[in-house]
């Protein structure tokens, strides 16, 4: 069985960009293939933070992951920093992995032109992914459009490290990125990614009225000024995706329809939206309101998989530090 793997930081709430682009799929691929599924706490420290709110965000994303559909049972869950192996796969990557190509991706040349002093786990972040994901010697990569990049970076090093120590029969699989029909949900605000740090997101666990609050102020068809105007869906880049996104092939015709025939405004559009948004959602967050009652309950589930995905890691750090002639761990 080929195996999976994909984080997310727990640097703020799980949104919907997260649960349409990756989450969603890692939970219908929990089944297909042997899953392993990681909070990245080590990529959140990056950036500046305060000690309880990691942990306290460190918790909720994995309740948001276990009331999405994550099922311990069916995957590997857990926590980065509980298996130490990440950030020691994460050195040995270092010294093959060629500065140039980690100073040529674009997310880090973004974040680095924003900030007066640039640390080098900034720069670093692409190597420390690949050993998450090589670690587990996964083969796919189920991600959104924005980790594309980083992910040949991870083929890179698989490559290099591939050459130098195991060239007869190479150890690392090149991992491959698996995207969805939603690989990049655009904001409320109709133009740029959804993304925390733009804070134009929806969360996941929102309420109907909070979901409704949001929606309300989205940017739609910005060609359209009155409801008499034919409307297009293909220029409404938000509310149109998400419809697609969320509610039934009728309703998106019926959409395209009353939009196009000036028959709905974008406020009817929206609340058709709303209604199927809420429907898929309100079940998840009843989900996650009860794990969130028993903190002890999911703490126990995530030193579960810490455990499950340490054999891995330790299997593969074994095998890699013979191959360079480094003694194992004792
Ligand atoms: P963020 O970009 O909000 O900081 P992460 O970097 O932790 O979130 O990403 C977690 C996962 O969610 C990744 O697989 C990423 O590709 C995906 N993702 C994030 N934002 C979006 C989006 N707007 N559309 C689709 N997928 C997304």
């Amino acid at each position: 069985m080929s195996r999976i793997f994909s984080g997310i930081q727990p640097s703020g709430e799980l949104h919907i960009g997260n649960y349409l682009g990756a989450v969603k799929n890692w939970v219908a691929l929990q089944d297909q293939f042997e899953s392993f599924f990681c909070v990245v706490n080590y990529h959140a420290i990056i950036a500046p933070y305060a000690r309880e709110e990691l942990e306290r965000r460190t918790h909720e994303m994995a309740v948001g992951l276990l009331a999405s559909g994550l099922d311990p049972a069916r995957c590997t869950i857990f926590v980065q920093s509980q298996v130490p192996e990440h950030t020691e796969l994460a050195w040995i990557f270092n010294t093959v992995t060629p500065l140039g190509e980690l100073e040529r991706q674009t997310q880090y040349k973004d974040k680095a032109s924003r900030q007066e002093q640039v640390m080098a786990g900034l720069l670093n972040y692409p190597v420390l992914q690949a050993a998450d994901i090589l670690l587990y010697r996964a083969d796919i990569v189920p991600v959104g459009e924005d980790q594309v990049q980083h992910l040949e970076l991870s083929r890179v090093v698989a490559r290099n490290w591939n050459s130098r120590f195991s060239p007869a029969t190479p150890y690392f699989p090149e991992p491959q990125p698996r995207l969805t029909a939603t690989r990049r949900i655009v904001g409320l605000d109709g133009q740029a990614k959804m993304s925390k740090s733009i804070g134009n997101t929806v969360g996941l666990l929102e309420t109907p009225e909070q979901i409704w609050d949001k929606l309300r102020g989205a940017v739609t068809d910005p060609t359209r000024q009155r409801k008499t105007d034919a409307g297009e869906p293909e220029r409404c880049a938000t509310i149109y995706q998400l419809h697609r996104a969320f509610s039934p092939a009728e309703t998106v015709a019926e959409v395209e329809e009353n939009c196009r025939g000036a028959k709905w405004g974008c406020i009817d559009c929206k609340k058709s939206l709303h209604q199927h948004m809420v429907a898929e959602l309100t079940p998840i967050r009843e989900r996650a309101a009860e794990l969130a009652s028993a903190p002890s309950q999911v703490t126990a589930l995530l030193d579960a998989g810490a455990q499950k995905a340490r054999a891995v890691a330790q299997e593969t750090i074994g095998a890699v530090k013979d191959l360079m002639g480094l003694p194992r761990a004792v």
